[in-house]
């Protein structure tokens, strides 16, 4: 599996290209999607090079693992989606190669919800 410099997930780390940052740390960084399919959607992304959830869990370290699920925990209690925070829930997803329908291959998870769910997240629209 070889990681892709150039896509657009690596450019927002390398700061060429903006996002609207939701939360970040040593080796995780967060950020609004920008084609949202929820009231709250927002990528949690390991700053390392990463294709995927297999890549990420296999070669990543144990402070980058802990790291990026403290990341997606701090946004669910800022978009005030955590059950534990007073909020309704969520939908948490990594899509995953061609038939998890990856479109971005850098790892990432979707934050989604603010709103039920029913099968956003689960279908393409
Ligand atoms: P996936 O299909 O799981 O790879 O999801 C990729 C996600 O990245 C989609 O929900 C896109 O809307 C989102 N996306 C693509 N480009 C950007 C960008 N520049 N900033 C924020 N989100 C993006």
């Amino acid at each position: 599996m070889i990681y892709d410099k150039n896509n657009i997930f690596a450019k927002i780390l390398r700061k060429e290209i903006p996002c609207n940052k939701v939360y970040e740390n040593e080796h995780s960084l967060a950020f609004d999607d920008i084609n949202p399919q929820a009231k709250v959607h927002v990528l949690v992304i390991p700053k390392g090079p990463y294709v995927d959830v297999d890549d990420f869990s296999k070669n990543a370290s144990k402070e980058e693992i802990a790291s990026l699920m403290h990341a997606v925990a701090e946004v669910c209690k800022i978009t005030k989606v955590s059950l534990t925070e007073g909020g309704n829930g969520f939908r948490l997803i990594a899509n995953t190669g061609p038939d998890g329908c990856q479109e971005v291959p850098h790892f990432h998870y979707h934050v989604m919800g603010g709103e039920p769910m029913g099968l956003r997240g689960l279908r393409k629209p």
